[in-house]
């Protein structure tokens, strides 16, 4: 099934299409029924690459070939990719965001990333920003695995960063909130505001390196860890093959 974002449904996409208009935002806020309410920075989607954390611009370092940025938001690695002359496809499903891009000059479309019949080859698949959130529950990791090799170019690479969010369940005495009986621990459920713009509630998926490596290796992928990020994140590449 593919999906896209409902327009008067996307408080992401009208944040970022209001701070690329005026530049500047109100509050993005998040909620979650395992969080405090929170809130996204609208700024710092439009981050420049010095902006950028140090497992972002090493991304970026080692793309390659054609790339594919996955959920680019309002494109700003694409953007840093373009000036460097690379060969960049964005995909997003906030028809806003994607409006936002391709004023920036991005060769940015609609797609989600599940939909099968977009089946274009990339050499490097990039997903910043825990890009692999998309996956929204473990039990759909097969499927995202499936896809990545339906779209990966013989050699290519995915690219991905996301944390160990362990730490937000751990106690003072240094022991864990987690019942290891029950779901993944990384698995947690959104929904944003932004003015009067509500969205529907989303999966995001957090996943911990190796539980990421485990599910990599079982579905035919290598995977490494290429950095270690400044807070329980890493930036992780994934490749086919065997160990
Ligand atoms: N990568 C950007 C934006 C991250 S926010 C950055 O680093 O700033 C996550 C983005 O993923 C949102 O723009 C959301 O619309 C998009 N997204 C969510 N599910 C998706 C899917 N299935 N396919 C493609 N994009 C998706």
């Amino acid at each position: 099934m593919s999906i896209t974002i409902d327009t008067k449904k996307d408080p992401m996409g009208a944040a970022i299409a209001e701070y690329y208009a005026k530049g500047r935002a109100a509050r993005l806020r998040v909620f979650s029924s395992q969080f405090y309410e929170d809130e996204i920075p609208v700024d710092t989607l439009f981050r420049t690459l010095e902006d950028m954390p140090p497992q972002e611009q090493e991304a970026l370092r080692l793309c390659r070939g054609r790339v594919l940025d996955v959920g680019a938001g309002s494109g700003c690695h694409s953007l840093e990719l373009m000036n460097r002359g690379m060969d960049v496809m964005a995909i997003d499903i906030s028809t806003l965001s994607v409006d936002v891009m391709r004023q920036r000059g991005i060769d940015a479309r609609v797609v989600d990333f599940f939909d099968k019949t977009f089946d274009e080859k990339f050499d490097t698949i990039l997903m910043a920003m825990n890009g692999i959130g998309i996956v929204g529950k473990i039990e759909r990791l097969p499927e995202f695995f499936m896809r990545l090799k339906q779209i990966l170019a013989p050699g290519g690479q995915v690219l991905l960063d996301s944390s160990d969010i362990r730490y937000v369940f751990e106690n003072e005495d240094g022991s864990f909130d987690i019942n290891l009986a029950g779901a993944y621990y990384g698995e947690i459920d959104y929904r944003m505001q932004y003015r009067g713009v509500k969205g529907e509630p989303f999966d995001w998926l957090y996943i911990d390196f190796d539980t990421l490596s485990m599910y990599a290796n079982e579905h035919g992928f290598l995977c490494e860890k290429c950095i270690d990020g400044e807070h329980y994140d890493y930036l992780a590449r994934l490749a086919v093959g065997h160990k």
